[in-house]
């Protein structure tokens, strides 16, 4: 089972639709972005204008799909969403635009991923609502202006360096979403577990938190799997016991690393003395995507100083030595 996948909104998530949080209220965490978001769509509101477009970027889970539904209640206009490989031509993007009414909202997941040639026609779209297309072939070919309502895009990506500057300069919003504390985490999963009826232990929730690499999506679905074994254990209440019997066999160890980031850790040890080591690899390696390593298992190693970025390479730090149980080796 893979509790982390980039693109990935398989089944765990179908009922992932009653767990978002609908309003900015409800939303737990990523204060910042609240309050700066809360302060645009006032506004906006007040100016009767449609909201600035919004880039969110940050590592998979932490919540911009679902911020961007929140913005979207919140301004009171409709959604619209899909994501950059989804478009693949400038027709798709038009058929999209065509559907807007004023103020709504265009949100564009993995939009680091949209095709040159309709990235290039969502620039006049986002800066004067407008787009121009040649209808017709040979001869015939002519020139049509297509103006738009006034929209706001809202892109999410994982890499905001993946983006190319003119989009990147297009977006007058732009917010970093933080990997969450377990408090916060905490928050979510109570909720979460209210939402399912499933009583659980306050030692049981943090211990779950802990375990979700700072991630709101795997914090949902580690929360499922617990509910799955108390439901088979016929327990009241989920216990820390339960939790860690759940967490063990999903292979997430106290660190809330899974199989593929003991892999990479192992692999970079044992094989490679530590490192220096490419990431490309690392993902020949263990037989992973580059992109996938770099976008979804190395920022959480990074962050909790398991492994830290060098020019010539990725190292494992002490910590991560000590955490694999391998010794530190000497000369280093
Ligand atoms: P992303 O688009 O960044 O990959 P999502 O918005 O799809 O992440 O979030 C994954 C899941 O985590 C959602 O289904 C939602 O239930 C939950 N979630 C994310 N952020 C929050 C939050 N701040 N508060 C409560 N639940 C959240």
């Amino acid at each position: 089972e893979r509790l982390l996948s980039a693109a990935d909104r398989g089944e765990d998530d179908s009922s992932d639709a009653t767990l978002r949080p609908q309003t900015l209220a409800q939303y737990v965490g990523q204060t910042a972005v609240k309050n700066q978001l809360d302060v645009y769509i006032t506004a906006a509101k007040k100016r009767e204008e449609s909201l600035d477009h919004v880039l969110l970027y940050g590592p998979p889970g932490l919540g911009k799909t679902t911020m961007a539904l929140v913005i979207a209640n919140e301004l009171g206009v409709h959604i619209r969403t899909t994501s950059g490989p989804a478009i693949e031509k400038p027709g798709d993007l038009i058929a999209l635009l065509n559907e807007l009414q004023a103020g709504d909202v265009l949100f564009i997941d993995e939009i680091h991923r949209l095709p040159k040639i309709v990235e290039e026609m969502l620039y006049s779209a986002m800066e004067d609502f407008y787009v121009d297309i040649v209808v017709g072939q040979g001869p015939a070919a002519h020139p049509v202006h297509f103006p738009l309502p006034p929209f706001t895009l809202i892109g999410a990506t994982t890499r905001a360096g993946a983006l190319s500057a003119p989009l990147r300069d297009r977006f007058g919003i732009s917010a970093h979403m933080a990997y969450y504390t377990a408090d916060q985490l905490s928050a979510i999963i109570q909720r979460s577990a209210a939402i399912f009826n499933l009583a659980i232990a306050p030692d049981a929730v943090h211990e779950i938190a802990l375990r979700s690499r700072g991630t709101p999506r795997i914090a949902n679905r580690l929360l499922k799997r617990v509910r799955d074994f108390a439901d088979v254990a016929n327990l009241e209440e989920a216990s820390p016991d339960l939790v860690n019997q759940a967490l063990t066999a999903l292979q997430v160890d106290e660190k809330g690393l899974d199989a593929t980031d003991r892999k990479i850790l192992r692999l970079m040890i044992r094989q490679y003395g530590g490192g220096p080591v490419g990431l490309s690899t690392i993902a020949a390696n263990i037989g992973e995507e580059t992109t996938t390593i770099e976008e979804v298992y190395e920022p959480y190693l990074l962050q909790i100083e398991f492994i830290q970025r060098t020019p010539r390479g990725r190292i494992v730090t002490r910590q991560g030595y000590a955490h694999m149980g391998e010794p530190w080796p000497e000369e280093k």
